[in-house]
């Protein structure tokens, strides 16, 4: 599995469509300071379901959009595609190559898709719970994330090593089980409340 192509278009400093081909290894990305390089990391962490738009280094939901320059207008929504090869099978899904696009408008709504089918963020964050690539993952190691992890509580730090290990996905289903149960006791109780009225 490795990142294959990324494709942006009105996201922050990329106006124009930019297509962004990875080959198999190493790439660096290298350029002067404020030329969009850390834009190009954030794009990633968005696409995967980057909610914060604090850690993408905004203050609204909108500062991923395009905001306009001396030549070029404010876009009214940006979109990143990201393509993986999954010849190997890594990620558990059919397909040996998936492309997950978000797009989202400055009116702060937000759609995602996979494979071209409109999908929602849990079933992007699912598909990549312990692969290592999901936007809380350590695939991603952004300015300061070494000292964070370090200086974190135990937890925190658990987390990353839950993830790394295979047990994140595992804890991920137990919550939403739990959540599940919750839920499906309430109703039990609304309906056995209903029952006794009718009685
Ligand atoms: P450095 O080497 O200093 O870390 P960098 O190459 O990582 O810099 P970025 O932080 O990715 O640069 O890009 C910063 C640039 O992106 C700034 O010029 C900023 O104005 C521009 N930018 C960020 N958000 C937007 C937006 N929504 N619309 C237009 N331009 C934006």
């Amino acid at each position: 599995m490795y990142l294959k192509e990324l494709e942006l278009k009105g996201f922050k400093s990329f106006p124009e469509k930019t297509d962004i081909v990875f080959k198999n290894g190493i790439t660096a990305i290298v350029g002067p300071n404020g030329s969009g390089k850390s834009n190009i990391s954030d794009a990633v962490r968005w696409v995967l379901g980057e909610q914060s738009i604090k850690s993408l280094r905004g203050d609204k939901l909108e500062d991923v959009i395009f905001a306009g320059s001396d030549k070029k207008k404010p876009m009214n929504y940006c979109e990143v595609s990201l393509t993986i090869d999954n010849s190997d099978g890594e990620i558990d899904i059919e397909f040996t190559e998936l492309t997950i696009k978000r797009r989202a408008y400055r009116n702060g709504e937000s759609q995602f898709f996979l494979n071209g089918k409109p999908c929602r963020l849990k079933d992007i964050k699912e598909l990549f719970l312990d692969t290592g690539i999901g936007k809380d993952s350590y695939s991603i190691i952004e300015q300061g994330k070494v000292d964070e992890i370090l200086s974190n509580n135990p937890g925190v730090r658990r987390k990353v090593f839950d993830e790394a290990c295979g047990i994140a996905k595992y804890r991920y289903k137990k919550q939403e089980a739990e959540r599940n149960l919750k839920n499906t006791s309430e109703n039990l109780e609304r309906i056995n409340d209903i029952y006794i009225e009718i009685e």
